[in-house]
């Protein structure tokens, strides 16, 4: 019986190289990796010999003899994966690991962020020899999104932390938290102390809607609410209205599906989780009975992930589809069939008179309604046309109505945030890059030394792994321009920097994941 891929995946890709018949696919030098909403293991070629289960940092992978019933369909969603056409590898070969030359001093590197694309950098540069890495975080707590993006009842998903302490267990590894980079030192500051500085600081802001209303009292971001329920130090004081029976939410990917789910659970599962107190007692109060998700075009075009979907059919809530699932998948691509057919199993799905979330399509908000606070969102019904290039757009049919709220949770995606100092690429939300390195501008010169890595590099796609291959192309970047002599040598060492931050900082938090020499044996022996 084979391993399958489940929920919690990551596509961090560790799996694929534990594998010794290298049946896990797409690989990160494959051309649909990074489109790939998960790794799938080959039924016909595994050997079940479990090395991938124990390399994937979140436990993701699980005998299909031990699967639960939740996790049934990934039995299939794994082998329909090698059933489809594929697009075949473009590189002939892995691209090399960086490769920093000796026998200078160390290379000391500067990553300002901890979130995962910011640990994935500092384990790549870890594996050289005579290199040290110093990561700055403003918040007091590391691993950015991997602590307070991720839903608290994605228990599996958190275990990425387990990776981030082993890595920043390593020597050569510091770290200063409660420290914010443009405030308490420069940009320039950073750049003198060391050989390089990599920003890894992801997109902190969201998308707006752009539409009338939408900073009326009741109107939230959806990731300001995911950081409250996850005890965002920035987040622990806010207030949500959970006194109303309906909430709704503009968009519908993970991010909207996890809001939906926590809104809707009863609050007793999530008592058994890592949720912050303040929002377990918030929900054990809320008066929500229904969630609406609202999506612009139509079932085919939901911008949840195949996995994610999956955990939510395992939750106890109902689950109602508004709008039509198209019964015929030709044409479509596996991942958009994977998706209609899971959609479509909600017509069998019982339900059970649970709290509900209800998906609806062809609707967009046209105006947040109210006087002090909000009471209502009118809506547009749209119907679809494929553009030049044949990809469906909706268009507004000018029909209209107005859904009862007090609670709309926006979450229509993320958005890069310029850094005082840097580049910034407007239309982009990025920091324009050359494979992670820093230029004035799109298409510009190199700036020396300055770095990119994750959202803030390649812009707000992917998942927690995925951030593992983009911070080896900065870092193979990095040491290219070392080698090359190209970096200017710190003006001080560590011990300068220490007594900079210290002087401007006194709050600051030197070390970082301190790990005990009992706990850290665990780690090593478990990763
Ligand atoms: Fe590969 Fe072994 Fe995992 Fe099967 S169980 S996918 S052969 S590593």
């Amino acid at each position: 019986m084979p391993y399958v891929v489940t929920q919690s995946c990551c596509s961090d890709a560790s799996c694929v190289y534990a594998c010794p018949v290298n049946c896990i696919h797409p690989t990160p030098d494959e051309p649909d990796f990074l489109s790939a909403e998960m790794l799938y293991v080959d039924p016909k070629a595994c050997v079940d010999c479990g090395a991938c289960a124990s390399a994937c940092p979140v436990d993701a992978i699980v005998s299909s003899k031990k699967l639960t019933r939740e996790q049934q369909p990934f039995i299939e969603i794994n082998a329909n994966f090698f059933r489809q056409s594929r697009p075949r590898p473009l590189l002939a070969r892995p691209v090399p690991a960086a490769r920093i030359r000796t026998g200078r001093q160390p290379l000391r590197v500067a990553i300002v962020g901890s979130g995962p694309s910011a640990m994935y950098a500092a384990d790549e540069l870890l594996t050289q020899p005579n290199v040290a890495v110093t990561v700055l975080d403003r918040l007091p707590r590391p691993y950015g999104l991997a602590r307070f993006g991720v839903a608290p009842d994605h228990e599996k998903t958190r275990k990425v932390g387990t990776l981030f302490d082993v890595i920043s267990a390593q020597p050569g590894f510091g770290s200063y938290l409660n420290v914010e980079v443009g405030r308490d030192i420069s940009h320039g500051e950073l750049l003198d102390s060391f050989h390089a500085v990599i920003y890894a600081v992801g997109a902190s802001t969201d998308r707006k809607l752009g539409i009338a209303g939408e900073s009326m009292p009741g109107t939230v971001s959806a990731t300001d609410f995911v950081a409250w329920y996850n005890g965002h130090p920035d987040h622990a004081a806010d207030e949500f209205d959970l006194s109303q029976p309906q909430a709704l939410i503009v968009g519908n990917g993970n991010v909207a599906l996890d809001v939906a789910r926590i809104l809707t659970v009863d609050p007793a599962v999530l008592a058994a989780t890592d949720i912050a107190p303040h929002a377990l007692k918030a929900l054990r109060e809320s008066k929500i009975e229904e969630v609406v998700l609202l999506g612009r075009r139509g079932a085919a075009e939901s911008a949840f992930t195949v996995p994610e979907f999956v955990g939510l059919l395992g939750a106890e809530v109902d689950i109602v589809v508004d709008g039509e699932i198209p019964d015929d998948d030709s044409g479509l691509s596996y991942q958009v069939a994977q998706k209609l057919e899971l959609l479509r199993s909600t017509r069998t799905r019982p339900v059970g008179g649970r709290k509900r979330i209800v998906l609806r399509y062809l609707t967009s908000p046209l105006e947040i309604r109210g006087t002090d606070r909000v009471t209502g969102v009118q809506v547009g019904r749209n119907e679809l046309a494929a553009d030049a290039e044949g990809v469906p757009r909706a268009v507004p049919t000018g029909a209209t109505e107005v859904l009862e709220t007090g609670l709309v949770l926006t979450s229509v995606g993320y958005r890069g945030v310029a850094l005082p100092g840097l580049p910034f690429d407007e239309k982009a939300g990025v920091i324009p890059n050359s494979g992670g390195g820093v230029l004035t501008e799109a298409g510009g010169e190199v700036l020396p030394g300055v770095y990119v890595t994750g959202w803030i590099k390649r812009g707000p796609t992917g998942f927690i792994g995925t951030n593992k291959s983009c911070a080896q192309e900065t870092v193979r970047r990095l040491a290219e321009d070392y080698n090359a002599g190209r970096l200017s040598e710190p003006g001080g060492d560590a011990a300068d920097f220490d007594r900079l931050i210290r002087s401007r900082r006194p709050a600051a938090v030197a070390g970082g994941a301190a790990v005990k020499p009992g706990r850290l044996r665990r780690l090593l022996a478990k990763s």
